[in-house]
């Protein structure tokens, strides 16, 4: 490869090629180094533009759980401020399990729980907000059940009733499907991650509000403006660049694309008997559908699929091979074993018509052969459904 080219140019670059071609350190002075400085840079504006932000206010990370992390810890460890955080029970463990680490340290932390279909109410979050709260985090939309949170109004109340108090939203399963607004929700950190817009795994990025000061999580180098030491995953940071610069341009239409085949699929699968649909009927993730089947196993039901050649998932996807039932599922009120015959499936815009029509006869050929052989179910449909909550639905 001939030296300098043109990488920072806003045409140029994919992952594959800067792991092919371009091995430069965006750390270093010679010509290659700065060349991959401007492919960062590149892939920096196209993070930005797709969060409604300014360049400088996106800092790169590993995943989303490292950008929720610095956001939290930052958020909380500034000197002189309060000890109480505020959640919601029906966030992902990156987030869950860096609250419960910052209570071992001596936080209070109020977890607002969600109604039946995943809403978390705005009056709660006023009732819960304190003189001494330093954070309030919450995700935009839930990875199991896809509601849609109320963060523009989450970040008013926030701000008018603790004006010191930080707002994390985490918005990697908005990302690249529903707008993201951070002026407009008040919002002072957003999570996102690239492997949920087929960028590769292992890369995310953390806006954080012009301003605001916080501290690292990692000390080393210096790199990203202090906020994340250690030498960029380069190839990684391209990926999600291109990856967003591509959703950012067809976002509109293949979200109404999406949507189409999700309403499809949620009719198809609601036919099954003693079938529900978890999550918001309408202020849902365009992609996301949900379900209960009652009297089914969830894994029987996921391995039984795989088998079929289709990949979905029973709780978070995200958190290790868990056999426990969702604890999303269970916080909306689920019983313990209904909560276990769940499944929740991804669509994005690579997916067709046909796939789903495959999926929904797939799904209602392997919920009955696990049905006929279930002692449960016999009981069943002598009686009635298990799930009073859903009689109406
Ligand atoms: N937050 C949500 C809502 C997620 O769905 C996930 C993972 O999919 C994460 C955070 C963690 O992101 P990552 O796997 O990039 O660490």
């Amino acid at each position: 490869t001939r030296w300098p080219r043109d990488w920072s140019s806003d045409v140029c670059s994919s992952d594959l090629q800067v792991m092919t071609e371009q091995f430069g350190n965006p750390s270093s002075v010679h010509k290659m180094g700065i060349e991959a400085s401007g492919i960062v840079e590149t892939a920096r504006r196209h993070v930005a533009a797709i969060l409604n932000a300014e360049p400088s206010e996106i800092t790169f990370t590993s995943c989303g759980t490292e950008a929720t992390n610095t956001a939290i810890f930052g958020a909380c460890r500034r000197r002189g401020q309060g000890k109480h955080i505020i959640t919601t029970a029906i966030e992902h463990a990156a987030t869950l399990n860096t609250v419960h680490k910052l209570e071992q340290e001596g936080f209070e932390v109020t977890y607002l729980q969600p109604d039946a279909d995943g809403h978390i109410s705005v009056s709660d979050l006023r009732e819960a907000i304190r003189p001494d709260t330093v954070l309030l985090t919450c995700m935009l939309a839930n990875n199991e059940v896809g509601t849609v949170l109320p963060v523009k109004e989450f970040g008013k109340i926030l701000k008018k009733k603790a004006p010191k108090a930080l707002f994390h939203i985490d918005a990697v399963q908005g990302l690249a499907r529903l707008p993201i607004k951070p002026k407009l929700w008040n919002a002072d950190f957003i999570s996102v991650s690239g492997h949920k817009i087929g960028a590769p795994k292992g890369i995310g990025a953390l806006y954080i509000k012009k301003g605001t000061r916080i501290a690292p999580l990692m000390y080393g180098g210096g790199q990203e403006r202090g906020l994340r030491s250690g030498t960029e995953n380069v190839a990684g940071i391209v990926g999600l660049g291109e990856a967003i610069r591509y959703a950012d341009e067809n976002m509109e239409k293949n979200m109404a694309y999406v949507k189409g085949l999700r309403d499809r699929l949620i009719e198809g699968v609601l036919k099954i008997p003693y079938t529900h649909l978890t999550g918001d009927p309408v202020n849902r993730l365009p992609g996301t559908a949900s379900f209960v089947f009652e009297a089914i196993e969830g894994e029987g039901l996921i391995l039984r699929l795989d088998n079929a050649g289709v990949c979905g998932s029973t709780g978070s996807a995200c958190s290790t091979g868990s056999l426990d039932p969702s604890h999303v599922l269970m916080a909306i009120g689920l019983p313990h074993e209904i909560a276990h015959g769940s499944k929740h499936k991804k669509l994005g815009e690579q997916n067709t018509e046909e796939d789903v029509d495959y999926l929904i006869e797939k799904i209602t050929y392997v919920v009955k052969t696990l049905r006929d052989m279930s002692p449960v179910w016999d009981e069943m449909i002598s009686g009635q459904p298990m799930l009073k909550m859903f009689d109406n639905k």
